[in-house]
């Protein structure tokens, strides 16, 4: 995404792509779009595609690729063990990380799993910027403990800081001097932090986070799964690292880590994922369960096309035009939301545009789920889906007593390279509607409750009617429009 200047002054971020392969979309009308709603559960997980106009839940797996991927693609080596395809994603770490050692695993949760196998025992002690559900639920199986240190700006929702992401080290020095260095098994930096907004850290930050970890001997544990934004952010915000590459950029970072691990269903664009390390120790001690768990070690449970997908979209990676493009969409619709005063995280971040639940319905109490609310709302105003990142998010206590999160976020993910500005615009419209028209949203409750992943699973319904005078409202509003 370049940011060339118009001649008018608007400030219009410009695709520096071509789309040559479209898919077709379907905007049902309203009426299906509640029915739809209701048949799901009023939980967007539940909802058919070929209901969904904009997909917004997530940008896991729905990047749009290149054309040098789906030709990369085409000349895979598939073999059980000594393809060729392998040493082309080494390759690519090696010049992405600086990084010997690399070992494949078909995706993000996988990498946690043998992580935390290998390094976390009962009792032991993770500090962390801030979770990310799958890395935690692996460490918490394991027997640790999670301690989330990040800087306190960064649970401010809205917010001027560029790096709400940042690890507060003098909380990591005082976890350190309360349990000693032995109790912590590795400290973890979620890069573009998922789940308070896609909020970067800085460069300094992490170097900051090495000189403790260096001081008391600790592992520093990287979740590489949002590099790209991130990298973008450290680039354009950091004005100390204005004049690095990109690539010099994650070259540093590699350096700084001890183990970096990553989703490829994010970065790189592609389906996969895999850790990397400079330490052949390391290295040793996670290899078996590679073995184990995913597949032989040179595919790990990944289709070799993946593989050369993933290699040629981590190059790609290091490219400012291509890295560019979620970041200045999501900034282009944060700043169309604040304008007209929808309440959203800000600064704008990478992932996604996040509707704050709290303030957009302040009379819906937590115990009725605002940003689950919101998410029916707006898939009924627009057939956006987006994802709820609230308490229904959460899990009851051992008492059966709810969890409530810290934030109430509708997350509206940015998959990259994939809508128009026109689609965004359109987004950006139902929701100023849906603003303008909060008083009728009301609350939901739970019919079907799943103990465990309660968000994926589980079935609600909306107390009382607001749902149906919504569409009312809309009809009066819309007339025959879509
Ligand atoms: C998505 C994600 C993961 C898990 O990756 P999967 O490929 O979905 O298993 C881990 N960490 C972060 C920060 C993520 O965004």
């Amino acid at each position: 995404m370049s940011v060339v200047k118009f001649f008018s002054g608007a400030k219009v971020p410009l695709e520096m792509h071509k789309v040559r392969i479209v898919q077709k979309l379907n905007l049902v009308p309203v009426d299906r779009r509640l029915e739809a709603i209701t048949e799901a559960g009023n939980n967007t997980f539940l909802l058919k595609n070929r209901d969904i106009f904009l997909d917004m839940l997530t940008d896991s797996g729905v990047n749009a690729m290149s054309d040098k991927q789906l030709a990369a693609m085409m000349e895979c080596d598939d073999s059980y063990a000594g393809s060729e395809t392998f040493p082309k994603l080494e390759a690519a770490i090696m010049d992405v990380f600086g990084m010997e050692y690399f070992l494949p695993a078909h995706q993000g949760r996988a990498a946690e799993n043998i992580i935390s196998k290998v390094f976390v025992s009962p009792g032991t002690i993770i500090p962390m910027n801030y979770h990310f559900t799958t890395s935690k639920a692996h460490i918490v199986l394991n027997g640790g403990l999670v301690e989330e240190i990040i800087i306190d700006e960064g649970l401010n929702v809205s917010s001027s800081y560029p790096f709400k992401g940042n690890l507060d080290t003098a909380k990591l020095e005082a976890l350190v001097k309360k349990h000693g260095a032995k109790k912590i098994a590795f400290v973890r930096i979620e890069t573009g932090t998922n789940l308070i907004g896609g909020q970067p850290h800085s460069l300094q930050n992490l170097r900051e986070v090495r000189k403790v970890c260096d001081k008391h001997g600790l592992i520093l544990v990287f979740d590489a799964s949002l590099l790209a934004d991130n990298l973008y952010f450290i680039k354009t915000r950091e004005k100390a690292c204005r004049n690095m590459s990109i690539n010099e950029i994650a070259r540093e970072i590699g350096d700084l880590c001890d183990i970096i691990y990553f989703s490829a269903r994010k970065l790189g664009c592609a389906r996969g994922g895999g850790i990397c390390t400079r330490k052949k120790e390391y290295y040793m001690k996670m290899r078996e369960l590679v073995t184990l768990y995913e597949g032989f070690l040179t595919y790990g449970g990944m289709s070799v096309r993946e593989i050369e997908a993933i290699a040629v979209g981590l190059r790609e990676t290091m490219d400012e035009d291509m890295i560019s493009q979620g970041p200045l969409f999501i900034e282009f619709m944060v700043n169309e939301l604040v304008a007209n005063g929808v309440p959203v995280v800000t600064p704008p971040g990478g992932l996604g545009c996040h509707l704050d639940a709290m303030r957009f319905l302040p009379k819906v109490p937590q115990s009725e789920y605002p940003a689950g609310a919101l998410a029916t709302a707006l898939f009924i105003a627009g057939g956006v889906r987006g994802m709820e990142r609230g308490s229904i998010s959460e899990q009851r206590d051992e008492n059966g007593n709810e969890v409530y999160s810290n934030m109430e976020l509708l997350r509206l993910a940015m998959p990259r390279r994939v809508f128009t500005l026109s689609q965004v615009k359109y987004a950006v419209d139902r929701i100023v509607w849906l603003y303008k028209n909060r008083d009728l949203v009301g609350g939901l409750s739970f019919i079907e409750e799943p103990k465990m992943l309660r968000f994926f699973f589980g079935k609600l319904k909306a107390k009382g009617d607001w749902q149906k005078k919504l569409v009312a409202r809309f009809k009066k509003d819309f007339g025959d429009s879509l």
